[in-house]
């Protein structure tokens, strides 16, 4: 419904759905205020046509505000760190996949400008060939990737050599505590694991000392409830959440069911932050698969990988990655209602290889009716190995 009625949701007349979709067409637009005052990205297309998400600069001034003052397992924002930073810019490492209009990066795109004096945000690439190197090079304090890619590099960590890192943040990904462990091992800093979504990407910042994250309930309501929108009592799981974003004005989200599982956490934490804390974060899946590369060495490969090269294509309702041996990826899509003629499978396979997937794993596509969860647990998974890490 958000979709067909788009252009008479958001509060500004001027903006229109079309415009918009001229706009994201040019990857030349990326960081560029729309109508000089409207950022847009959009999410991914998974279920139908993408929707468009439009935020003032308020509302990204408030969420670089928030991740300045909130996601940060160091030092306490206040005066003197100001100062501080401006003598010496704390320097912020964003590894994604490739840049675009994905609600995430494109908000990064506006970080460099808007923090300028403050931090030093550069973007890497996971597919980039020398990104081991590069990062080294920038020594960052602080680091942010897909829980996937953390994992990866947590296996480079003695070429990295990082000497200022104070902080590393998982967005948007399941961090498994396995993955926890790993990266926090290889690092020796803690992991943060922030929880938001594009409709409300300030929604909570992770916690340093216990786990989970902090609601930003001063500018966001989160509502755990159950299959009929019942509220469910901190500890116990709920089915999904309602979202209220007070900080968008020309796009209400208001109670914006997604249907993310969480858990209220019932403790309070060390961390002093009095805000509402998720403890565990079910809904996010997207996990990674292990491969072996040329040197013998297991790799874990980003779920989003395959989320970014079907996302490309535009006409997959839904799909399902299986690694069904070491070097062999099975591929389901099931296209939209009405999607007609085959699927572009080099067009594919070219995308997913520029995201980093090796020539030696092989891509099976086959198109399908329909996919769902699986009947035992009523969870869906995208990405399925049967290959065990070693
Ligand atoms: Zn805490």
């Amino acid at each position: 419904m958000l979709r067909e009625h788009f252009d008479d949701v958001l509060t500004d007349p001027l903006l229109k759905r079309e415009d918009l979709s001229d706009f994201v067409r040019y990857p030349a637009n990326l960081g560029t205020w729309y109508r000089s005052r409207y950022t847009v990205s959009h999410t991914s297309g998974s279920q139908g046509p993408p929707l468009f998400i439009v935020q003032d600069r308020a509302a990204i001034e408030l969420l670089f505000s928030l991740m300045s003052a909130r996601a940060n397992a160091g030092t306490k924002p206040g005066p003197l760190e100001g100062l501080r930073r401006l003598r010496e810019p704390a320097r912020v490492a964003v590894v994604a996949l490739h840049r675009g209009f994905y609600p995430s990066a494109a908000a990064f795109e506006f970080m460099a400008a808007e923090t300028a004096p403050f931090t030093n945000v550069q973007w890497f690439s996971v597919a980039e060939a020398g990104l081991v190197p590069r990062l080294a090079d920038f020594q960052p304090h602080s680091l942010v990737a897909y829980a996937s890619v953390l994992e990866g590099l947590a296996l480079e960590a003695e070429r990295l050599g990082f000497r200022h890192l104070r902080q590393i943040a998982n967005s948007s990904e399941q961090l498994t505590p396995r993955a926890r462990r790993r990266i926090e091992a290889a690092f020796g800093v803690t992991v943060m694991d922030h929880y938001g979504m594009g409709e409300c990407l300030f929604l909570s910042d992770g916690c340093p000392t216990d786990g989970g994250a902090h609601v930003n309930a001063d500018w966001a309501i989160l509502e755990n409830v159950d299959d009929d929108h019942r509220p469910v009592p901190p500890g116990e799981p709920g089915r999904k959440v309602l979202v209220t974003n007070l900080a968008n004005r020309v796009q209400p989200f208001i109670r914006y069911e997604v249907p993310d599982r969480i858990v209220m956490a019932t403790e309070p934490c060390r961390c002093g932050s009095r805000l509402p804390r998720i403890g565990r974060i079910e809904g996010r899946s997207a996990e990674a698969v292990w491969i072996t590369s040329a040197d013998g060495r297991q790799r874990p490969l980003p779920g989003v990988l395959f989320h970014d090269a079907i996302d490309h294509l535009g006409r997959v309702r839904e799909w399902r990655a299986t690694q069904t041996a070491a070097d062999r990826i099975r591929l389901e899509l099931e296209l939209l209602p009405g999607g007609r003629g085959a699927i572009d499978v080099p067009a594919l396979v070219a995308r997913l290889r520029s995201s980093g997937l090796p020539e030696r794993v092989q891509v099976e596509v086959e198109t399908v009716p329909g996919l769902g969860p699986d009947p035992r647990t009523g969870k869906f998974r995208r990405v399925i190995s049967h290959v065990a890490p070693a």
